[in-house]
């Protein structure tokens, strides 16, 4: 019998485990797709723990898009308007080699710019930061994950002295309390929202409250939805902390014991009023006070949210706030209680990890920390003060980095930031300002691959061995189980051989990437995400492990499946840290002129910018095309019918979509899906519409609102 390989999905970041089957087995029939191409069987994996052999739409189609559009040999150009031309590798390495060269000369290492991606495994994500921050002295390199979940990363730093998350999947079916805000887990994160779906239906006394301004599929299932306005998020949070505290629903002697900062907190609270925080929260009081009710009564209360805290101009305001109701109340470090972080990305943590955004080195540590960046050049076996004291620049940076003539290399890989970058026209046209950008991705054509002077084709998933860790902080080894398409390479071979063209070959000198994550755990060693018990070989043999996972705990059979269980934080004093904030509300609220707020947001069938479910069709046909959610109220004072056009203009841009006419979103509030770049649907990305003023902290862009105008087609 053909043994299945076991992989994990590469979409979202649940991380379910899936088996994958070639197309033809012994005395089946070929498994074929509508057009009768062969494809390769995906079915979940019963014994991977994060996920149980369950999958959604996503992971169960995902490998009919393995052989379609795939960019299969390396293409150059001199310019923009010319077609590009065939290349060897060879030549393509030169070419980058030498751009890299000249600019080290002419700009030096800060006009080396990389933007990398959540889809990279950790052994991509390794070598790259090895490259970059170790080896050309530049921390310019940031990830898509910066709009993703970059907020969290800062919000739990700043609480509990270190990222990650606290909570393991399990929580979902321990707790009295789930506490979902800023999240559409039914669509987004469809496996674990099914697993807390079916743990409420079973218990009767567990309540689920969710939080969000439209009336998603998960606020259908929830005991109560608070359709709060936009930007009022640390509103509501305060005002439950202030009914928690009047109600005396709080845990004085963990307060004492484990945490600091209370006071200054609790000065902030006192001014939120419950009767003030409902009406500018849009919310009824008894609702608000039920909520804080809920949370005040239960022994366990596990918060969960993604994109609608994070994406924000005060997103770690916004995730500290919320991490406060668990301190103020004791409820972390206890099966089925704690603030969880759910990521997008398949790998997003892999990054966080391995030192994947501008501020950070591998390990947990960061690059303004001098003892961190002294331990990582040593390992590197680099010269003292290679690595740059300097955060580098961020998603955003690189944009203004460019428009001011700061960057000479732009190489962006596994992502399409020519549709998810904020302020999209502004955007482009700083990618049309690039004296020179490498696109390495595995599908052609995509939006971004247009503002390239080279392409490399890089090899996806299931064609390179690597390891991924979910949101649960589960790590999981991903075997190939083919062969790269045409030429194509891992992303980490391709960063690895410029290494070795630039002169660094003892730093570049892996037979596989078994020895990537060899060395790269040890930079883990004793570091709160120690994972030295977690490489390729321990990962066959027990199957996914989460860390932190020593290889002494390892070799003992201790397993972490929660953070923070001895109530002692990664902080100096072993204390979390209470923070206190007031609202700020969104960076473009809405005014006469553009009297909407527009949020966005994603559909369950489809993924990110379409690169892979824009070819596969059964997600294409659950989501045809793009379209604006409007509430009647104002459908009908914009004298508006379901389907007809809507022009929606910010003051950035503008696109066209459909109306689909729905009480399910709050008034004066419009929702527009992100999946559609100009591939797909013409003047349908939101993101021309939205701006990038970004959290100080995270510097993550409020990508989820902006103030908008409707104008409906057939008056113009
Ligand atoms: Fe893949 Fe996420 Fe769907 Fe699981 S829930 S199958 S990880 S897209």
């Amino acid at each position: 019998m053909t043994e299945p390989t076991k992989t994990l999905c590469p979409y979202c970041g649940v991380g379910c485990g899936l088996d994958v089957l070639p197309p033809a087995l012994p005395g089946k029939a070929t498994n074929r797709d509508k057009q009768g191409n062969p494809i390769w069987q995906v079915r979940g994996d019963r014994n991977h723990p994060s996920s149980q052999g369950k999958v959604c739409v996503k992971g169960a189609t995902v490998s009919e898009a393995l052989d379609k559009d795939r960019l299969k040999y390396p293409m150059m150009r001199d310019s923009l308007n010319e077609p590009f031309q065939q290349v060897s590798w060879d030549e393509a390495f030169d070419r980058i080699v030498q751009q890299i060269q000249t600019v080290r000369v002419t700009q030096g290492p800060s006009g080396i710019c990389m933007y990398g991606s959540g889809q990279f495994q950790t052994e991509d994500y390794y070598i790259a930061q090895k490259l970059l921050k170790g080896c050309l002295g530049t921390n310019n390199f940031d990830a898509n994950s910066r709009l993703c979940m970059s907020s969290a990363v800062s919000g739990y730093i700043q609480s509990f002295g270190t990222d990650g998350p606290p909570c393991c999947y399990d929580d979902l079916e321990e707790t009295d309390c789930a506490f979902l805000i800023g999240t559409n887990t039914a669509e987004c994160h469809p496996i674990i929202f099914n697993r807390l779906r079916v743990y409420h239906k079973k218990n009767k006394s567990v309540k689920m409250i969710v939080v969000d301004p439209r009336c998603t599929q998960t606020a259908e299932a929830a005991d109560l939805h608070l359709a709060i306005k936009p930007g009022t998020d640390i509103d509501l949070l305060n005002g439950i902390a202030h009914l928690l505290m009047r109600w005396g629903f709080f845990d004085s002697l963990f307060i004492d014991d484990c945490t600091k900062d209370f006071p200054e907190y609790a000065e902030v609270i006192r001014h939120y009023k419950p009767e003030l925080v409902a009406r500018k929260c849009g919310i009824r009081l008894d609702d608000l006070e039920k909520a804080a009710r809920w949370w005040g009564e239960s022994n366990r209360v596990l918060s969960l949210w993604s994109m609608g805290m994070n994406q924000s101009s005060e997103g770690t305001a916004k995730v500290r706030t919320l991490i406060n109701l668990h301190l103020m109340t004791g409820n972390i470090g206890k099966p089925g209680a704690g603030p969880f972080s759910l990521t997008g990305q398949p790998n997003a943590m892999g990054g966080r990890e391995a030192g994947g955004l501008a501020h950070i080195l591998p390990g947990y540590r960061v690059v303004k920390n001098p003892q961190h960046r002294a331990e990582v050049e040593e390992f590197w076996g680099l010269e003292p003060g290679s690595i740059s004291p300097n955060p580098g620049l961020t998603a955003w940076d690189m944009i203004t980095g460019l428009e001011q003539n700061q960057v000479g290399l732009l190489w962006i890989a596994a992502t399409n930031p020519a549709v998810s970058m904020p302020d999209l026209e502004r955007t482009k046209a700083a990618y049309r300002k690039s004296p020179f950008t490498v696109y390495q991705d595995a599908y052609y054509p995509t939006e971004t691959a247009a503002f390239a002077h080279v392409v490399l084709p890089a090899a996806q998933w299931g064609e390179k061995t690597g390891t991924m860790t979910n949101s649960e902080r589960m790590v999981t080894l991903c075997p190939a189980f083919r062969s790269p398409l045409g030429e194509a390479k891992a992303d980490w071979e391709i960063f690895a051989e410029v290494g070795r063209r630039l002169g660094f070959a003892e730093q570049f000198n892996f037979a596989d990437s078994a020895a990537v994550r060899r060395e790269f755990v040890q930079l883990t060693r004793n570091r709160p995400c120690d994972m030295t018990g977690i490489t390729n070989e321990t990962l066959s043999e027990f199957g996914p492990i989460q860390w932190p996972c020593s290889d002494s705990s390892k070799d003992e059979g201790v397993y972490n499946k929660r953070l923070y269980t001895n109530l002692r934080f990664n902080t100096p004093d072993g204390r979390a840290k209470f923070g206190a904030y007031h609202s700020k509300g969104l960076a473009e609220p809405p005014d006469p002129d553009y009297p909407f707020v527009l949020t966005t947001g994603r559909l369950y069938g489809q993924w990110h910018t379409q690169t892979r479910t824009g070819r596969i069709e059964k997600t294409v046909k659950m989501h045809p095309q793009p379209f604006i959610e409007i509430h009647p109220r104002d459908a009908a004072k914009l004298d508006i019918n379901e389907g007809e056009i809507i022009e929606v203009r910010s003051r950035r841009g503008m696109g066209r979509f459909p109306a689909k006419i729905t009480k399910g979103i709050t008034p004066e509030t419009v929702f527009v899906p992100m999946h559609w770049g100009s591939l797909w649907a013409e003047l349908a990305e939101v993101n021309s519409l939205t701006h990038p003023e970004s959290c100080p902290d995270s510097l993550q862009p409020e990508l989820k609102a902006c103030a908008v105008q409707l104008i409906p087609v057939k008056e113009i």
